[in-house]
């Protein structure tokens, strides 16, 4: 196991990202290398898989999806184990036509015992219209670069997070508990890289204003497990790391590397989308968000439990890449389907 970890970090070190060798990132990935080897053993033993198919994926999906699609989806995913399953947005209809039927999305889905349905509320009017429709835990985003928050939602950094503070303080009235993104935490498409501190600064903000679980996104997934070691290593130290979350896109098919190294360095919930659904509307060509059944394979090969049945999960996956007429995304189930 030590050897694979060290030719992973070999890897990473052999990396673009590395590209000219200064001393402070030779001490960078000599730390990496220690820390990998010496936290084998740390690998927690159960990893909560967050799956974000029905929102984040389908909301990349150009043709409306129909609501007892997506009811049928959640479903499935609920009965494959899966603990958390983020439902669908209260957003304005306007701004993204897919998540329109939000409230028969809510109302339609069989809500099994123990399984959290998380919905994403972008401001006071979203948040106040979920718990009308019986969300009882909603998720706020903030992004770790300028440029992409005021090109995405149009304001700064800043003013979108005190935005949330009137979400998250509404919530912690309500009882319900909030659970904070920050996206572009490996890199932007406007501002390229996005540095650590300000992942950090970020993340911190959103622990601080009452969010229980910060899940940092690699939106455009072009971090590499270098990066994602860099920016971990800032943001847990602001941040304790059983608060934090991982959610990794595979553009540049690194994304169960980045993983791996959040698993190393203690983190123990990951986002995941099943059939890798989902795309990116700011990189071309680029693929989703890693799929589920991958991050399963690889967890339960680790002796890593998650909860999740792999052939119903396998179903689920089918079912929706029938329905929205594309090739499913996850390996696993390419894999599969010639056997
Ligand atoms: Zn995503």
């Amino acid at each position: 196991m030590a050897t694979v970890v060290m030719r992973l970090y070999r890897g990473a070190c052999l990396a673009p990202s590395f590209g000219h060798r200064s001393i402070a990132l030779r001490s960078t990935v000599a730390a990496a290398r220690s820390v990998g080897v010496s936290s084998v053993k740390a690998l927690p033993d159960r990893v909560k898989i967050v799956e974000v198919g029905p929102r984040d994926g389908l909301q990349n999906e150009k043709t409306i999806v129909p609501a007892e699609v997506k009811i049928r989806l959640i479903d499935m995913l609920s009965e494959a184990g899966l603990p958390v399953i983020e439902a669908t947005s209260f957003v304005s209809p306007k701004w993204v036509p897919q998540m329109a039927d939000q409230v028969e999305v809510m109302k339609g889905i069989h809500r099994r015992p123990g399984v959290i349905y998380p919905v994403l509320t972008p401001n006071l009017k979203g948040f106040q219209a979920a718990v009308k429709a019986g969300a009882g835990e909603v998720a706020i985003f903030g992004a770790a670069s300028e440029l992409f928050s005021k090109k995405n939602i149009n304001c700064t950094v800043e003013e979108s997070l005190q935005r949330f503070e009137e979400v998250t303080k509404a919530a912690k009235e309500a009882g319900v508990p909030v659970r904070g993104y920050v996206s572009c935490v490996l890199g932007c498409p406007y501002e390229g890289k996005v540095s650590p501190e300000k992942v950090a600064q970020v993340a911190k903000r959103l622990y601080t204003m009452g969010c229980y679980e910060i899940s940092l996104g690699d939106t455009i997934g072009v971090g590499t497990p270098g990066s994602m070691y860099e920016m971990l290593v800032a943001v847990t130290q602001v941040v304790p790391v059983d608060a934090l979350a991982v959610h990794c896109h595979d553009t540049y098919g690194q994304a169960l590397a980045n993983i791996l190294v959040a698993l190393q360095m203690g983190i123990s919930v990951v986002d995941s989308s099943v059939a890798g659904l989902g795309g990116c509307p700011y990189a071309q060509g680029a693929s989703g968000n890693v799929a589920t059944e991958d991050v399963v394979y690889m967890l339960h090969g680790l002796g890593i439990h998650t909860g999740v049945d792999m052939a119903k999960l396998m179903d689920a996956g089918a079912f929706i890449c029938q329905a929205l007429n594309r090739r499913t995304s996850s390996k696993v189930a390419q894999a599969s389907c010639k056997l």
